[in-house]
């Protein structure tokens, strides 16, 4: 008998780990691998954060954090979420865990039981399915479409709940589609979750200033404040701050969750990274000019991507409005014949190809509930955005 749990051994490794880790053996049999594949910033983490790490590693704050993260920490969420996004939150309904990944575990493994159902839009980020799997729970997906923006309709989110629903997963900016909700939109999908008193909303914000075209970030409770009771934000410094290594992410929420989530949280990690939590105090109260450079940057290379892959014979995209990645439909490249022989069938076969015999690293769609697609990030440069490019370019050229 296995000595694995039964419900473990049917969930799957991430993918961007599972290609990252390929990338990596192939650079180090000496190829040159170009990775558009992982969703991290390529921007270094400001000074004045690392400084303050530094600053806490000297006053000796190197024992445990308060497993629920450091009041000041949780006061500095409180101000960022009144200043950037209108909201009224007290320290008490917030919880501070090891990166928005964490937070998301601790909501889903506080809240969920065997069999319960979650909302899933696809495509959607790949862990959320993962995450409601290890807690024996089943993830219900609503296939949105390229032609729809990869948004759902609001009759669609109705014909999706059943009395067993626990959750809708809401994740705008979204990773991968890039797709930003509007206003309108929200709206419409809160007016059904109206009528479905028993499902609570999970609104992963973690792109939430990387929007373009002049789009302002909105979330749900921003259009609809009467959900509050049922409402998680789920949120991060990640992305924004270009602090993926240091894991700090948070929730904010009604008291009672945000109690169980602690209780998960104690019985596990007791809590994020002490030196992280003050770096990130500096970071939610300190100077934010960089984000919106920031911003700059990824509009520009959000551009180039969709130049360059709607450029391309075989791929199309839309415009992403959000986030880092842009989703790109491969449909056209399918039924190929590689030089070696084989049959590119999928968007799995074809990303295949592209990191063996392009050293193009990109993800295809099926980890994000959505095929046939391939995945670019594109946090990183401009140069390794042209020159990724012009290695697809030239491997499609060798298709027949
Ligand atoms: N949510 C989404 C949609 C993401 O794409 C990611 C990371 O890629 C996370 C949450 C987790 O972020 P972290 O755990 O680094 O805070």
């Amino acid at each position: 008998m296995s000595l694995i749990a039964e419900h473990v051994t049917r969930v799957k490794a991430s993918e961007v780990s599972v290609v990252t880790a390929k990338a990596l053996e192939l650079e180090r049999q000496g190829k040159s691998i170009i990775r558009l594949s992982a969703g991290e910033p390529d921007f270094p983490t400001p000074d004045h954060i690392k400084m303050a790490c530094v600053k806490a590693l000297c006053d000796n704050k190197t024992k445990y954090p308060p497993a629920i993260g450091l009041p000041e920490l949780r006061e500095a969420i409180c101000l960022k979420l009144k200043r950037d996004n209108a909201l009224n939150f007290s320290p008490q309904q917030t919880i501070i865990c090891t990166g928005a990944k964490q937070v998301l575990f601790n909501a889903l493994t506080a809240t969920l039981n065997p069999g319960d159902e979650v909302i899933l839009l696809a495509p959607y980020w790949m862990s959320y399915v993962g995450m409601i799997e290890l807690s024996r729970a089943v993830p219900v997906v609503i296939l949105t479409s390229h032609e729809n923006g990869f948004r759902p309709s609001a009759a669609e989110l109705e014909k999706a709940i059943t009395p067993r629903t626990r959750w809708l997963i809401l994740n705008s900016p979204g990773n991968p589609s890039g797709a930003v909700y509007s206003v309108a939109e929200l709206k419409a999908l809160a007016e059904v979750l109206r009528r479905h008193p028993h499902v609570w909303i999970l609104s992963d914000d973690i792109y939430e200033y990387f929007v373009y075209d002049g789009i302002k970030f909105q979330n749900m409770l921003n259009v609809a404040p009467d959900l509050a009771d049922r409402f998680l934000l789920v949120n991060g410094l990640s992305k924004a701050y270009s602090m993926t290594g240091w894991r700090i992410g948070y929730a904010a929420g009604p008291e009672e969750l945000i109690k169980a989530m602690f209780k998960v949280q104690s019985q596990s990690t007791s809590g994020a990274n002490h030196m992280s939590q003050w770096a990130s105090v500096a970071a939610l109260t300190g100077d934010h000019s960089f984000v919106a450079r920031n911003t700059v940057e990824f509009t520009e290379r959000r551009n180039l991507v969709v130049t360059l892959a709607n450029q391309t014979n075989g791929l199309s995209c839309l415009a992403p409005q959000g986030s880092f990645y842009s989703f790109i439909s491969c449909r056209g490249c399918l039924g190929k014949k590689t030089p070696g022989g084989s049959c590119i069938a999928t968007d799995e076969a074809l990303a295949d190809y592209l990191l063996n015999d392009a050293g193009v690293a990109l993800l295809p769609g099926p980890p994000f509930g959505m095929t046939p697609y391939l995945r670019v990030s594109y946090a990183t440069s401009q140069s390794n955005i042209k020159a990724g490019f012009e290695r697809i370019k030239h491997a499609f050229g060798r298709l027949c």
